[in-house]
């Protein structure tokens, strides 16, 4: 019998590299043939979800199945492209098992970019990109994601903090300071610069500036990056809480607060 392929968890969804388009034909890489073939047993005529980051979402037939390939043919177009907000993580890179779950967990949060930043206090030298890549890919295939997140070139702290643009703040997760939490924050009020004796106020990050989250290594930004940060135009020090968070968790913690506050969690 042919029909949907499905997990305990929902349809069977991939992700491509080429374009989407109806009846194209599309040759699975030998990772994606040996799982639909071997762990989920497709036949041919199963149909299955595909999706490229460009072209929406769309339906395909598994067809041509020989021992160890198959060919997934594009039926129908059945979603949309869609946007996530647009918020970066900037992160200092942890070990390797904790740099997996956060990358595939911010991934399934919805953030739109994922940069590492090495911090004086970084204890991990080298990013494997590639492997990233290959978390933000599974977990946006797992969460119905139609993108997959950028993945950018790890930069020091001072050459990100040197190119950063101008239309972006920066929620600067300091567990260290007299930080407010991320929804006051926003909330807050500031005098605008264009208003005669501040009168006029604008609530904070007001208009069409788009985010960023940063957070630091396990040992914590050191205080003269923290000086520096803090001075910046923009960066705006938020709290998480009383109690310290292990840095994986501070920036999954940090992501579900900005998506429920100014993000799509609505
Ligand atoms: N320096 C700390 C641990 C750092 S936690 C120590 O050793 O005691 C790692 C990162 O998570 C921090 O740099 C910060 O960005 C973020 N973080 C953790 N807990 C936080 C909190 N309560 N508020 C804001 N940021 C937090």
């Amino acid at each position: 019998m042919t029909g949907d392929l499905t997990y305990p968890g929902g349809g069977v969804r991939l992700h491509v590299e080429g374009p989407l388009r109806k009846e194209m034909r599309i040759t699975p890489s030998p990772e994606q043939a040996h799982y639909l073939l071997h762990v989920m047993r497709a036949k041919a005529g199963d149909m299955l979800s595909l999706f490229n980051g460009r072209d929406g979402e769309w339906r395909a037939e598994i067809a041509d199945v020989t021992k160890r390939s198959c060919t997934l043919v594009c039926r129908a177009q059945s979603g949309p492209q869609q946007a996530v907000p647009d918020l970066w993580l900037v992160f200092a890179p942890i070990k390797k098992t904790p740099t997996d779950y956060l990358v595939q967990k911010a991934t399934e949060l919805g953030a739109s970019l994922l940069q590492p930043v090495f911090t004086r206090r970084t204890i991990v030298t080298r990013v494997n990109r590639d492997r990233m890549r290959a978390n933000a890919i599974e977990a946006a295939e797992q969460s119905g994601r139609t993108d997959v997140p950028e993945i950018r070139e790890p930069l020091p702290l001072e050459k990100l903090l040197a190119q950063w643009p101008a239309d972006r703040k920066l929620l600067f997760c300091d567990e260290a300071g007299d930080a407010l939490p991320i929804a006051k924050a926003f909330a807050q009020k500031r005098p605008s610069p264009l208003a005669e004796g501040g009168e006029a106020q604008r609530a904070t990050g007001e208009g069409d500036c788009s985010w960023a989250i940063l957070t630091g290594p396990e040992g914590g930004f050191d205080p003269a990056e923290r000086a520096v940060i803090r001075a910046r135009d923009g960066a705006i020090p938020v709290t998480l809480g009383k109690r310290i968070l292990r840095a994986d968790t501070a920036a999954l913690a940090a992501l579900a607060i900005f998506q429920s506050l100014r993000g799509d969690w609505d």
